[in-house]
């Protein structure tokens, strides 16, 4: 691994994370707990090192996507509550008593097996409620016609005498976009069907300790509105996503790469696959070894900008799977085996995603295995990890 640190590497600076969660906790207040959402391999930064920087600073619980994820914590020694947001087969909950993790239930159909499953091996099974208040994904169908319903299902699922009903959460489908009236309007509506549904609950005797519904875009847009018991922030974690820059919140990620080899090449000329650039001028062109598969999508070719000795340079031509290249013309004191940032502090990923078209999510999570990662406190390496068998 120590000859790969050189080429493509991705930083993660637990200290950014560090002071992401705190301004987190202090803008929905001390009484909300927050659930790290790790998913994803939190979101391509490394849920190991990430959960336990958060169990540190008294996250209250984490979030991951399915039992493999959930599975990786409890055997790396993470203690702290975990839940499992999507879908776990009922073959499996002697897994979920076994490593203490809490599942959403999202049909009555669910529960009914969950408890089963349970009964069979004698334990009782936490579970979270969710409820689908307009996402239409997951979730006990509750909004319009579907109210009652959805309460009497959520009651039964609830009264099962193996599961044990801790919390009750649901999801936005809109809560990121402030400048859309309608979108206000609509997370406004599902926050409001989500109460009422509580309020029902409640009526009929069924309360809930940990009550959740907001992800970074709630976080962002209607801290106090829609804190609850419990948020479930995960992009803005991260320093990334709409709103993150604003609030003052650190990119963790810095994905970097170094200089390869330097060419002057000649005015006229073309630089790599597809002959998309064409020299306008005797150009200083750097070859950086990072390329598609390393998680740099094609997408961005000839279109983004890195940053490296102060400044942000232009990249010249297709990215290829393993390479790209970078104008260092304007940049003569950038030498080979210098320091590139693709994305981090510098060169924010929002922009390189907003380039792209899409999300940073998506970038984060694309970095690759073959990237190692390398953890950072107070600027000292305290970890590496390369998810390749060497
Ligand atoms: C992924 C996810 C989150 C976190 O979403 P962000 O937009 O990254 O904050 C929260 N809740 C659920 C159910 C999720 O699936």
């Amino acid at each position: 691994m120590e000859q790969m640190l050189r080429r493509t590497w991705a930083e993660i600076d637990l200290d950014a994370l560090t002071h992401n969660f705190k301004t987190l906790q202090s803008r929905v207040g001390e009484k909300t707990k927050l659930v790290g959402v790790v998913k994803a391999d939190a979101y391509g930064h490394g849920a190991l090192s990430v959960s336990r920087t958060l169990e540190e600073l008294g996250a209250g619980y984490l979030a991951v996507s399915n039992l493999d994820e959930a599975r990786e914590l409890r055997t790396a020694g993470i203690s702290m509550p975990i839940l499992i947001l999507g879908h776990t087969p009922e073959q499996y909950v002697p897994q979920l008593l076994e490593y203490d993790i809490t599942q959403a239930v999202t049909c009555e159909a669910k529960a009914l097996a969950y408890n089963e499953m349970a009964k069979a091996c004698g334990g009782k099974l936490r579970i979270h409620i969710k409820a689908d208040t307009g996402m239409s994904r997951l979730g006990f169908l509750c909004a319009g016609k579907h109210f009652q319903s959805g309460v009497e299902g959520i009651l039964r699922s609830c009264d099962l005498p193996w599961l044990e009903a801790e919390g009750i959460f649901t999801h936005f489908a809109v809560s990121d976009e402030p400048e859309r009236a309608e979108s206000v309007a609509y997370t406004r509506q599902q926050f409001t069907l989500f109460m009422d549904l509580i309020r029902a609950l409640e009526a009929r005797g069924r309360t809930f300790p940990l009550r959740h519904c907001a992800n970074s875009g709630a976080v962002v847009n209607y801290p106090e509105e829609m804190a609850l018991d419990m948020v479930r922030p995960g992009i803005i974690l991260y320093g990334c996503g709409a709103g993150a820059e604003e609030l003052g919140l650190k990119p963790v990620m810095s994905l970097k790469t170094t200089v390869s080899t330097i060419k002057i090449l000649d005015q006229g000329w073309t630089v790599s696959y597809g002959r998309m650039y064409e020299m306008p001028r005797d150009t200083r062109m750097g070859v950086l070894p990072i390329g598609y598969a390393d998680g740099l999508f094609r997408i961005l070719s000839n279109r983004c900008s890195f940053y490296a000795g102060g400044v942000l340079l232009p990249q010249r031509g297709r990215i290829c799977m393993d390479m790209c290249m970078l104008d260092l013309t304007d940049a003569s004191w950038v030498d080979v085996g210098d320091e590139v940032e693709i994305f981090g502090p510098h060169n924010r990923v929002d922009k390189l995603a907003d380039l792209a078209g899409t999300i940073s999510y998506e970038l984060t999570c694309a970095v690759s295995k073959r990237v190692p990662r390398v953890f950072l406190k107070k600027k000292k390496v305290v970890g590496r990890e390369l998810r390749m068998y060497l």
